[in-house]
Order: C-alpha cells, then sequence, then structure tokens
C-alpha cells in the first residue's frame, strides 16, 4: 500500500503537532488550516479513501468518530458547532490518500459548501 505523508507523521518521521494519540488513531493541527481549528483525525491502519472502508473497519470508523467528538468537547467548540469533513477523490479534492476525518471550529461555516 502507498506510503503517505500521514503515514510519515504516524512514525514520527516528520512533525506534527499532535493532539491526540492512542493504539489505532493520530490527530494533529492541520499545517494549512482553514478555521481556528482544524485538526486531522487518522486511523493509523492505511485506509486510502471511504471507498476502501471493508465490513471489518466499522468499529474503527465509529470510534474516529468518537475520537472527534471528545476533541471538539477538549477543544471547547462542542456547543457551538463543528464541522466534519472526508474528501474522497479528486472531485472532493482529496490530496492525501490516508483516511482522515477534518475537524473544524471557531467559526462559522456556509451551506452547501462550494
Ligand atoms: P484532503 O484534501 O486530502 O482532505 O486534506 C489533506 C489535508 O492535509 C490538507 O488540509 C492539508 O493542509 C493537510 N496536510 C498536508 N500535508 C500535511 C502535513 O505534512 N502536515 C499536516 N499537519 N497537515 C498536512
Amino acid at each position: 500500500m502507498a506510503d503517505t505523508i500521514f503515514s510519515k507523521i504516524i512514525r514520527k518521521e516528520i512533525p506534527a503537532d499532535i493532539v491526540y494519540e492512542d493504539d489505532e488513531f493520530l490527530a494533529f493541527r492541520d499545517i494549512a488550516p482553514q478555521a481556528p481549528v482544524h485538526i486531522l483525525v487518522i486511523p493509523k491502519k492505511e485506509i486510502p479513501t471511504v471507498n476502501d472502508i471493508e465490513e471489518e473497519d466499522a468499529n474503527l470508523i465509529g470510534r474516529l468518530f468518537l475520537v472527534a467528538k471528545q476533541l471538539a468537547s477538549k477543544l471547547g467548540i462542542s456547543e457551538s458547532g463543528y464541522r466534519l469533513v472526508i474528501n474522497c477523490n479528486k472531485d472532493a479534492g482529496q490530496a492525501v490518500y490516508h483516511l482522515h476525518l477534518h475537524l473544524l471550529g471557531g467559526r462559522k461555516f456556509s451551506w452547501p459548501p462550494g
């Protein structure tokens, strides 16, 4: 499976501003934040896109959202609100092919997305 920049962050080969880590997940600040809070929450398992999620990953993906929810609370944006985004493939603008959940908050977001 192709190695990505996020694999290197998981292996601590390149630095990142890590806000959470356990055996299965890593969360770190986006290098080009689009909001006052912009965290990437990733499973350490290399899953390139949402299209590659398998049945056996169902619990992992559920826990990915639990990590995001807990981080939103810890970072003080649970009540004000936040947006969770997963881009899949080119039309969505996916740039890194290691599944990641964007946790965005600290400002208002428009809907629908542009
Ligand atoms: P995507 O477009 O794939 O959903 O989002 C990839 C995100 O990863 C982008 O928001 C981009 O700013 C972020 N990113 C890319 N390379 C790095 C990096 O080396 N470190 C960090 N912290 N974020 C990165």
